[in-house]
């Protein structure tokens, strides 16, 4: 028997997986998938990556096709309320990949496209949605259709709703749906904001952790080098040529320094695309889908635009410009170092970062030790690691094959390595159920089922 039949998911399903070739469920999906089977309501603090989506709609999709339904009226009986577009779009992805042979409808909501083509697609009818909460909203104002036989409501990657200002759209969701429904929460994080909205909206929920509390995938490795700020874009190109980097998700803090880096890269000769809130949807796609397909080699991203961005395997991220909430720092290394496979997180850290830099040390509860930009030799790949202070020829001339750095010392070769082995050690975080999930509030109002 594989592991998602007893699991509890039908033979429907597993050809689905095995076709995908998904072959053990992941630690999540393994304790996420039972609970919401056995229909409770579930508080998971779990990153990109884990495998989260098919935990909730795995279950969800068993759960819908075991139910007989007059085909003609389909009512929504499930929600995934996501923070961005391109979320939006991938969860709807793995739904129709999970749900290949089961006949349900799975319909995607967002903002920045033409609203009527959607008001025509839901007046047909649908199963389960996944939207973004304004659009979600504006369609329900436009009475397109009724959420009054939602059974299940999933909030996927909550911290990042509450972040993006969505809590007002949630609770206005919340009061219109069915009080007796299931409520999933998934977040990667958990603040203070995340404690109150569980208490507002789960009941007596399970707990899973399967990412550690405010730390970040223990696969990933985490090295920050300081550098200034007007080195910041030739030291990145030095990195990537010489470290021969395929493919590479780099983060700034503002648009404007995405679309900066993007073009110096160009310049450099390396393939760039910066994704932003000002691209318009399709650019975001074009950039995402060009990324996916190595034909670009770099994607610089700011973190609203990087959200939910699924893409495989990913071996590398590099913090241009440490990120102000250090809540999106473990978001974006979270990208790399994806389902077992190892990955690098690189920070690039001016001096002026520092505070932040410590907010997230602080949040990790570990030094990030700062280190000088490392040395590559000729033709290798391999950077040999400094605990010299920054080079003094700017990186952008080392590359060009006037190597300014001095050979590294045996000494600090072996420093080096053992600062890397120290760095991947991270300890395992217990599956505790936090003590606010135990304070029992009654669950905000909201429609009863009838
Ligand atoms: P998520 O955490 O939902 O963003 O998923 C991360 C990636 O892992 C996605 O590309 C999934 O397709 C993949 N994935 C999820 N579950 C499994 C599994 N059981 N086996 C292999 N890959 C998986």
């Amino acid at each position: 028997m594989s592991n998602f039949a007893a699991l509890g998911l039908s033979d429907a399903l597993q050809q689905a997986l095995s076709t995908l070739d998904y072959r053990k469920a992941t630690p999540i999906q393994q304790q996420a998938i039972p609970e919401i089977l056995a229909g409770k309501d579930l508080m998971a603090e779990a990153q990109t990556g884990t495998g989260k989506t098919a935990a909730f709609a795995l279950p969800i999709l068993e759960r819908l096709a075991q139910e007989e339904v007059d085909n003609s009226l389909r009512p929504i009986r499930a929600l995934v309320l996501v923070p961005t577009r391109e979320l939006a779009v991938q969860v709807t992805d793995s739904f129709y990949a999970y749900g290949e042979h089961l006949g349900l409808r799975i319909v995607p909501i967002y903002g920045g496209v033409r609203i009527d083509n959607q008001m025509r697609r839901l007046k047909r009818g649908a199963d389960i949605l996944v939207a973004t909460p304004g659009r979600l909203l504006d369609l329900i104002a436009r009475e397109v259709f009724t959420l009054d036989q939602l059974q299940t409501l999933v909030l996927d990657e909550a911290d990042r709703m509450l972040d993006l200002g969505f809590i007002g759209e949630i609770e206005k969701l919340i009061a219109q749906i069915p009080e007796n429904r299931q409520t999933l929460l998934f977040s990667a994080t958990i603040s203070a904001n995340i404690e109150k909205l569980a208490r507002q909206i789960l009941t007596n929920p399970a707990y899973i952790a399967v990412a550690k509390r405010n730390a970040a995938a223990n696969t990933v490795q985490q090295i920050a080098y300081r550098v200034d700020n007007r080195d910041k874009a030739d030291t990145l190109s030095y990195m990537i040529q010489g470290g021969q980097w395929k493919q590479v998700l780099v983060f700034t803090r503002t648009k404007k320094r995405a679309d900066i880096l993007s073009a110096h890269l160009e310049e450099e000769g390396i393939s760039a695309a910066a994704i932003h809130g000002d691209k318009g949807q399709r650019q975001r796609m074009q950039a995402l889908e060009a990324f996916k397909a190595g034909k670009v080699r770099v994607l610089v991203a700011t973190d609203v635009a990087a959200r939910g961005l699924d893409i495989d395997a990913l071996p590398r991220v590099v913090n241009f410009d440490l990120p102000n909430v250090p809540e999106a720092y473990i978001h974006r290394i979270g990208r790399t170092g994806r389902a077992g496979s190892s990955g690098q997180a690189i920070s690039l850290v001016a001096p002026d970062e520092k505070a932040y830099l410590a907010e997230i040390e602080a949040l990790l509860k570990r030094p990030l030790k700062l280190k000088a930009v490392p040395y590559y030799e000729d033709g290798s790949s391999e950077p040999i690691e400094m605990e010299t202070s920054a080079p003094k020829t700017k990186p952008g001339a080392r590359q060009k094959g006037k190597a300014a750095t001095k050979k590294p010392t045996a000494r600090q070769i072996a420093h080096a390595k053992a600062e890397q082995e120290a760095e991947q050690q991270t300890a395992a975080k217990p599956n505790l159920r936090p003590s606010f999930l135990s304070q029992s509030v009654p669950k905000s109002k909201g429609k009863k089922r009838k």
